[in-house]
């Protein structure tokens, strides 16, 4: 069966196929979004925990003020509401030393003063970092240099390291330092800190998945098809169409066609190519027939297995009785699930200050294996002709792959189309 032709196709229904397929949709193109999995949203979509009865997604997801495609995004679809964000930048973390402590610039001092100053007042720190943080604003971390290597070569004080640089290393790129670029990591520091709005994070109300309607209904609201359980594992061009061939047979044509894949399903459009590299997060989902309240939605861990603890019933509002809290690992494979329960009850009930936290009442360790690709020397593409590239695959020296990355890709892609529309 060939479907009616459209003036442009999108492969993949993530962030980065809504993106492509709303912008294209404003410029008055007909599109349709073509997507393997029964719902849209890919890697920020949710899935329904039957024994909780709720909506859950796969790991929470912090945003930061300076996701400007992001929030760009999320306004044309009158979206806003459905992300929170804090007045202006607060980062509590806890280690088995300190307890608890938070960094928190006074939003009255510009940006470039208030941190250095916040900083410095975290236990254990001093003013020694403030060169050190100059030379990393200012000097330029080399293309193929890890963070280990900048971080070493601007002699950045140990505890600058411990308690800000490397877990927002790991936040941020889901990698390691020693094997992390540092030219996008620089990028990530000099954009996220530029000033008190683009510092600040955000997170969303609602799962993923609820959001990823809203923006879904509006991609509707403007003529935007939306096709799932399709997956395209062909593609021809014919007559100077490009011809999209589902795994049932069904054909899709439109002059213009977009792929906004993993780069790990390119294979099913182009002839196999190299898989790049990737890194998993590992969620430990908790739920609890009590209620229990972090001090905070969220609390960095240092020293501990947990990176993130996040309070998902106090974000996301969904429960008024018991709790759901959850223990984010980037860069990291989940390996026996029963340890690692334990050890986050055990690493939550001491960032709570209590003895020992009652048994959840359920739990769902949830590994995604391939959960961002890694910032890595750009490969050219292996895509048909006539099908323009909107993957994931970010270069030295551009953000990491993360919603904002993928909602700019998308919207790139656009306009690639656009401009192609023109000629
Ligand atoms: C656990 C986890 C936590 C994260 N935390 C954060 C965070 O805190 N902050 C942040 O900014 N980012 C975070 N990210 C990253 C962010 O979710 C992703 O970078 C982003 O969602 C990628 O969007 P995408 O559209 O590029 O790709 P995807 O979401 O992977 O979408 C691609 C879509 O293409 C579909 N598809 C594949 N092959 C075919 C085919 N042949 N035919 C049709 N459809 C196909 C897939 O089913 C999928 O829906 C996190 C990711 C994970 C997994």
């Amino acid at each position: 069966m060939t479907r009616r032709t459209e003036d442009a196709l999108i492969v993949g229904g993530g962030l980065a196929g809504l993106s492509c397929a709303i912008t294209l949709a404003e410029h008055g193109l007909r599109v349709r979004v073509i997507e393997a999995a029964p719902r849209l949203g890919g890697r920020a979509g949710s899935f329904f925990e039957p024994r909780m009865g709720q909506w859950i997604d796969q790991g929470p997801h912090l945003l930061i003020g300076a996701y400007r495609h992001t929030l760009d995004l999320l306004r044309r679809c009158n979206a806003e509401h459905l992300v929170h964000w804090q007045s202006s930048l607060q980062l509590p973390l806890w280690d088995p030393q300190r307890g608890r402590f938070a960094l928190h610039p006074s939003p009255r001092l510009p940006l470039a003063i208030a941190l250095p100053r916040a900083l410095a007042m975290l236990p254990g720190h001093s003013f020694a970092s403030v060169p050190a943080m100059l030379r990393l604003r200012f000097g330029q971390a080399g293309t193929h240099e890890t963070v280990v290597q900048w971080l070493q070569r601007v002699r950045a004080p140990h505890e600058l390291v411990r308690d800000f640089l490397e877990p927002l290393c790991l936040a941020a790129m889901n990698e390691h330092m020693d094997t992390a670029n540092a030219r996008s990591f620089q990028r990530v520091l000099v954009t996220a800190f530029a000033n008190h709005a683009h510092a600040r994070l955000g997170w969303f109300r609602q799962p993923l998945g609820l959001c990823i309607e809203t923006l879904a209904k509006h991609a509707r609201s403007l003529g935007v098809c939306i096709t799932t359980h399709t997956q395209i594992n062909g593609v021809s061009h014919r007559a100077g169409m490009t011809v999209l061939r589902s795994q049932r047979g069904e054909e899709f044509r439109a002059p213009h066609a977009v792929a906004t894949v993993p780069p790990w399903h390119q294979h099913r459009l182009s002839a196999p190519v190299a898989t790049p590299a990737s890194n998993p997060i590992t969620n430990i989902h908790l739920w609890f027939d009590e209620q229990l309240r972090l001090p905070y939605p969220f609390i960095g861990g240092l020293g501990t297995q947990g990176q993130w603890f996040f309070d998902v019933s106090a974000q996301t509002r969904q429960r008024s009785t018991g709790s759901h809290l959850c223990v984010v690992i980037s860069a990291f494979h989940a390996g026996n699930k029963r340890t690692l329960v334990d050890q986050a009850c055990s690493e939550l009930a001491r960032i709570m200050e209590r003895k020992k936290l009652p048994e959840p009442c359920h739990s769902r360790v949830v590994c995604v294996r391939r959960a961002t690709v890694l910032v890595r020397p750009h490969l050219p593409p292996n895509l048909p002709t006539g099908i323009v590239d909107s993957m994931e695959h970010p270069a030295p020296g551009q953000l990491p792959a993360t919603i904002e990355y993928a909602i700019e890709r998308g919207k790139q892609g656009a306009e690639r189309v656009l401009a192609r529309c023109q000629h």
